[in-house]
């Protein structure tokens, strides 16, 4: 069991683009084995690979009774634009708001195996798949903010005694995990 630790803003990983996973990469079990016990251990319904430092387009969750995986995932959505639930992530600790999502959405790509895999979610589901997709492409869920609430997260995030927090929860995250950086770029 390995638990890596989450990268928190203002890493740049945050903001990158993560690379296509190429066929027959050996390291891919164990990547995805350590991002489901990064994301049990934390208690996430969601966790893509950026989020500890990986770019790769790959994301885990288990949300609603549905666990599982998806590699070089494909989004769809459908729906009304809704802002419930609220959102949270594990990479802006301790803030919630309410970003407009698509009430439906089916994530489609392949597993580690390479074989052909297909969620669909509604609510709390589809939400966090599109959280999740939105992370392989760097973008965070404060982006998607409008109004008050993109103000108050504005500010928040320019605060220096936030980014002490979002600084300090990472290093004592990062003392007590076993790290096995650099294994998988
Ligand atoms: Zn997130």
């Amino acid at each position: 069991m390995t638990v890596l630790p989450v990268r928190t803003v203002p890493d740049p990983v945050l903001r990158t683009v993560a690379d296509p996973v190429r066929d027959g990469r050996r390291d891919l079990r164990r990547l995805v084995q350590d991002m489901f016990d990064t994301m049990d251990d934390v208690g996430g319904v969601g966790l893509a690979a950026p989020q500890i430092g990986v770019g790769l387009r790959i994301f885990t969750f288990d949300v609603e009774g549905q666990r599982g995986h998806v590699i070089n995932p494909v989004l769809e959505t459908s729906g009304e634009l809704v802002t419930e639930p609220g959102e949270g992530c594990l990479s802006v600790p301790g803030l919630r708001y309410h970003p407009e999502r698509f009430s439906e959405s089916v994530i489609t790509g392949v597993d580690q195996d390479g074989n052909p895999v297909s969620y669909r979610g509604e609510g709390l589901t589809a939400r966090c798949f599109q959280h999740e997709f939105d992370h392989l492409d760097g973008r965070l869920y404060i982006d998607r903010l409008s109004g008050e609430e993109r103000k108050d997260s504005r500010r928040k995030l320019r605060d220096p005694s936030y980014l002490r927090i979002t600084g300090s929860t990472h290093a004592e995250r990062a003392e007590t995990i076993n790290s096995s950086f650099g294994g998988y770029r």
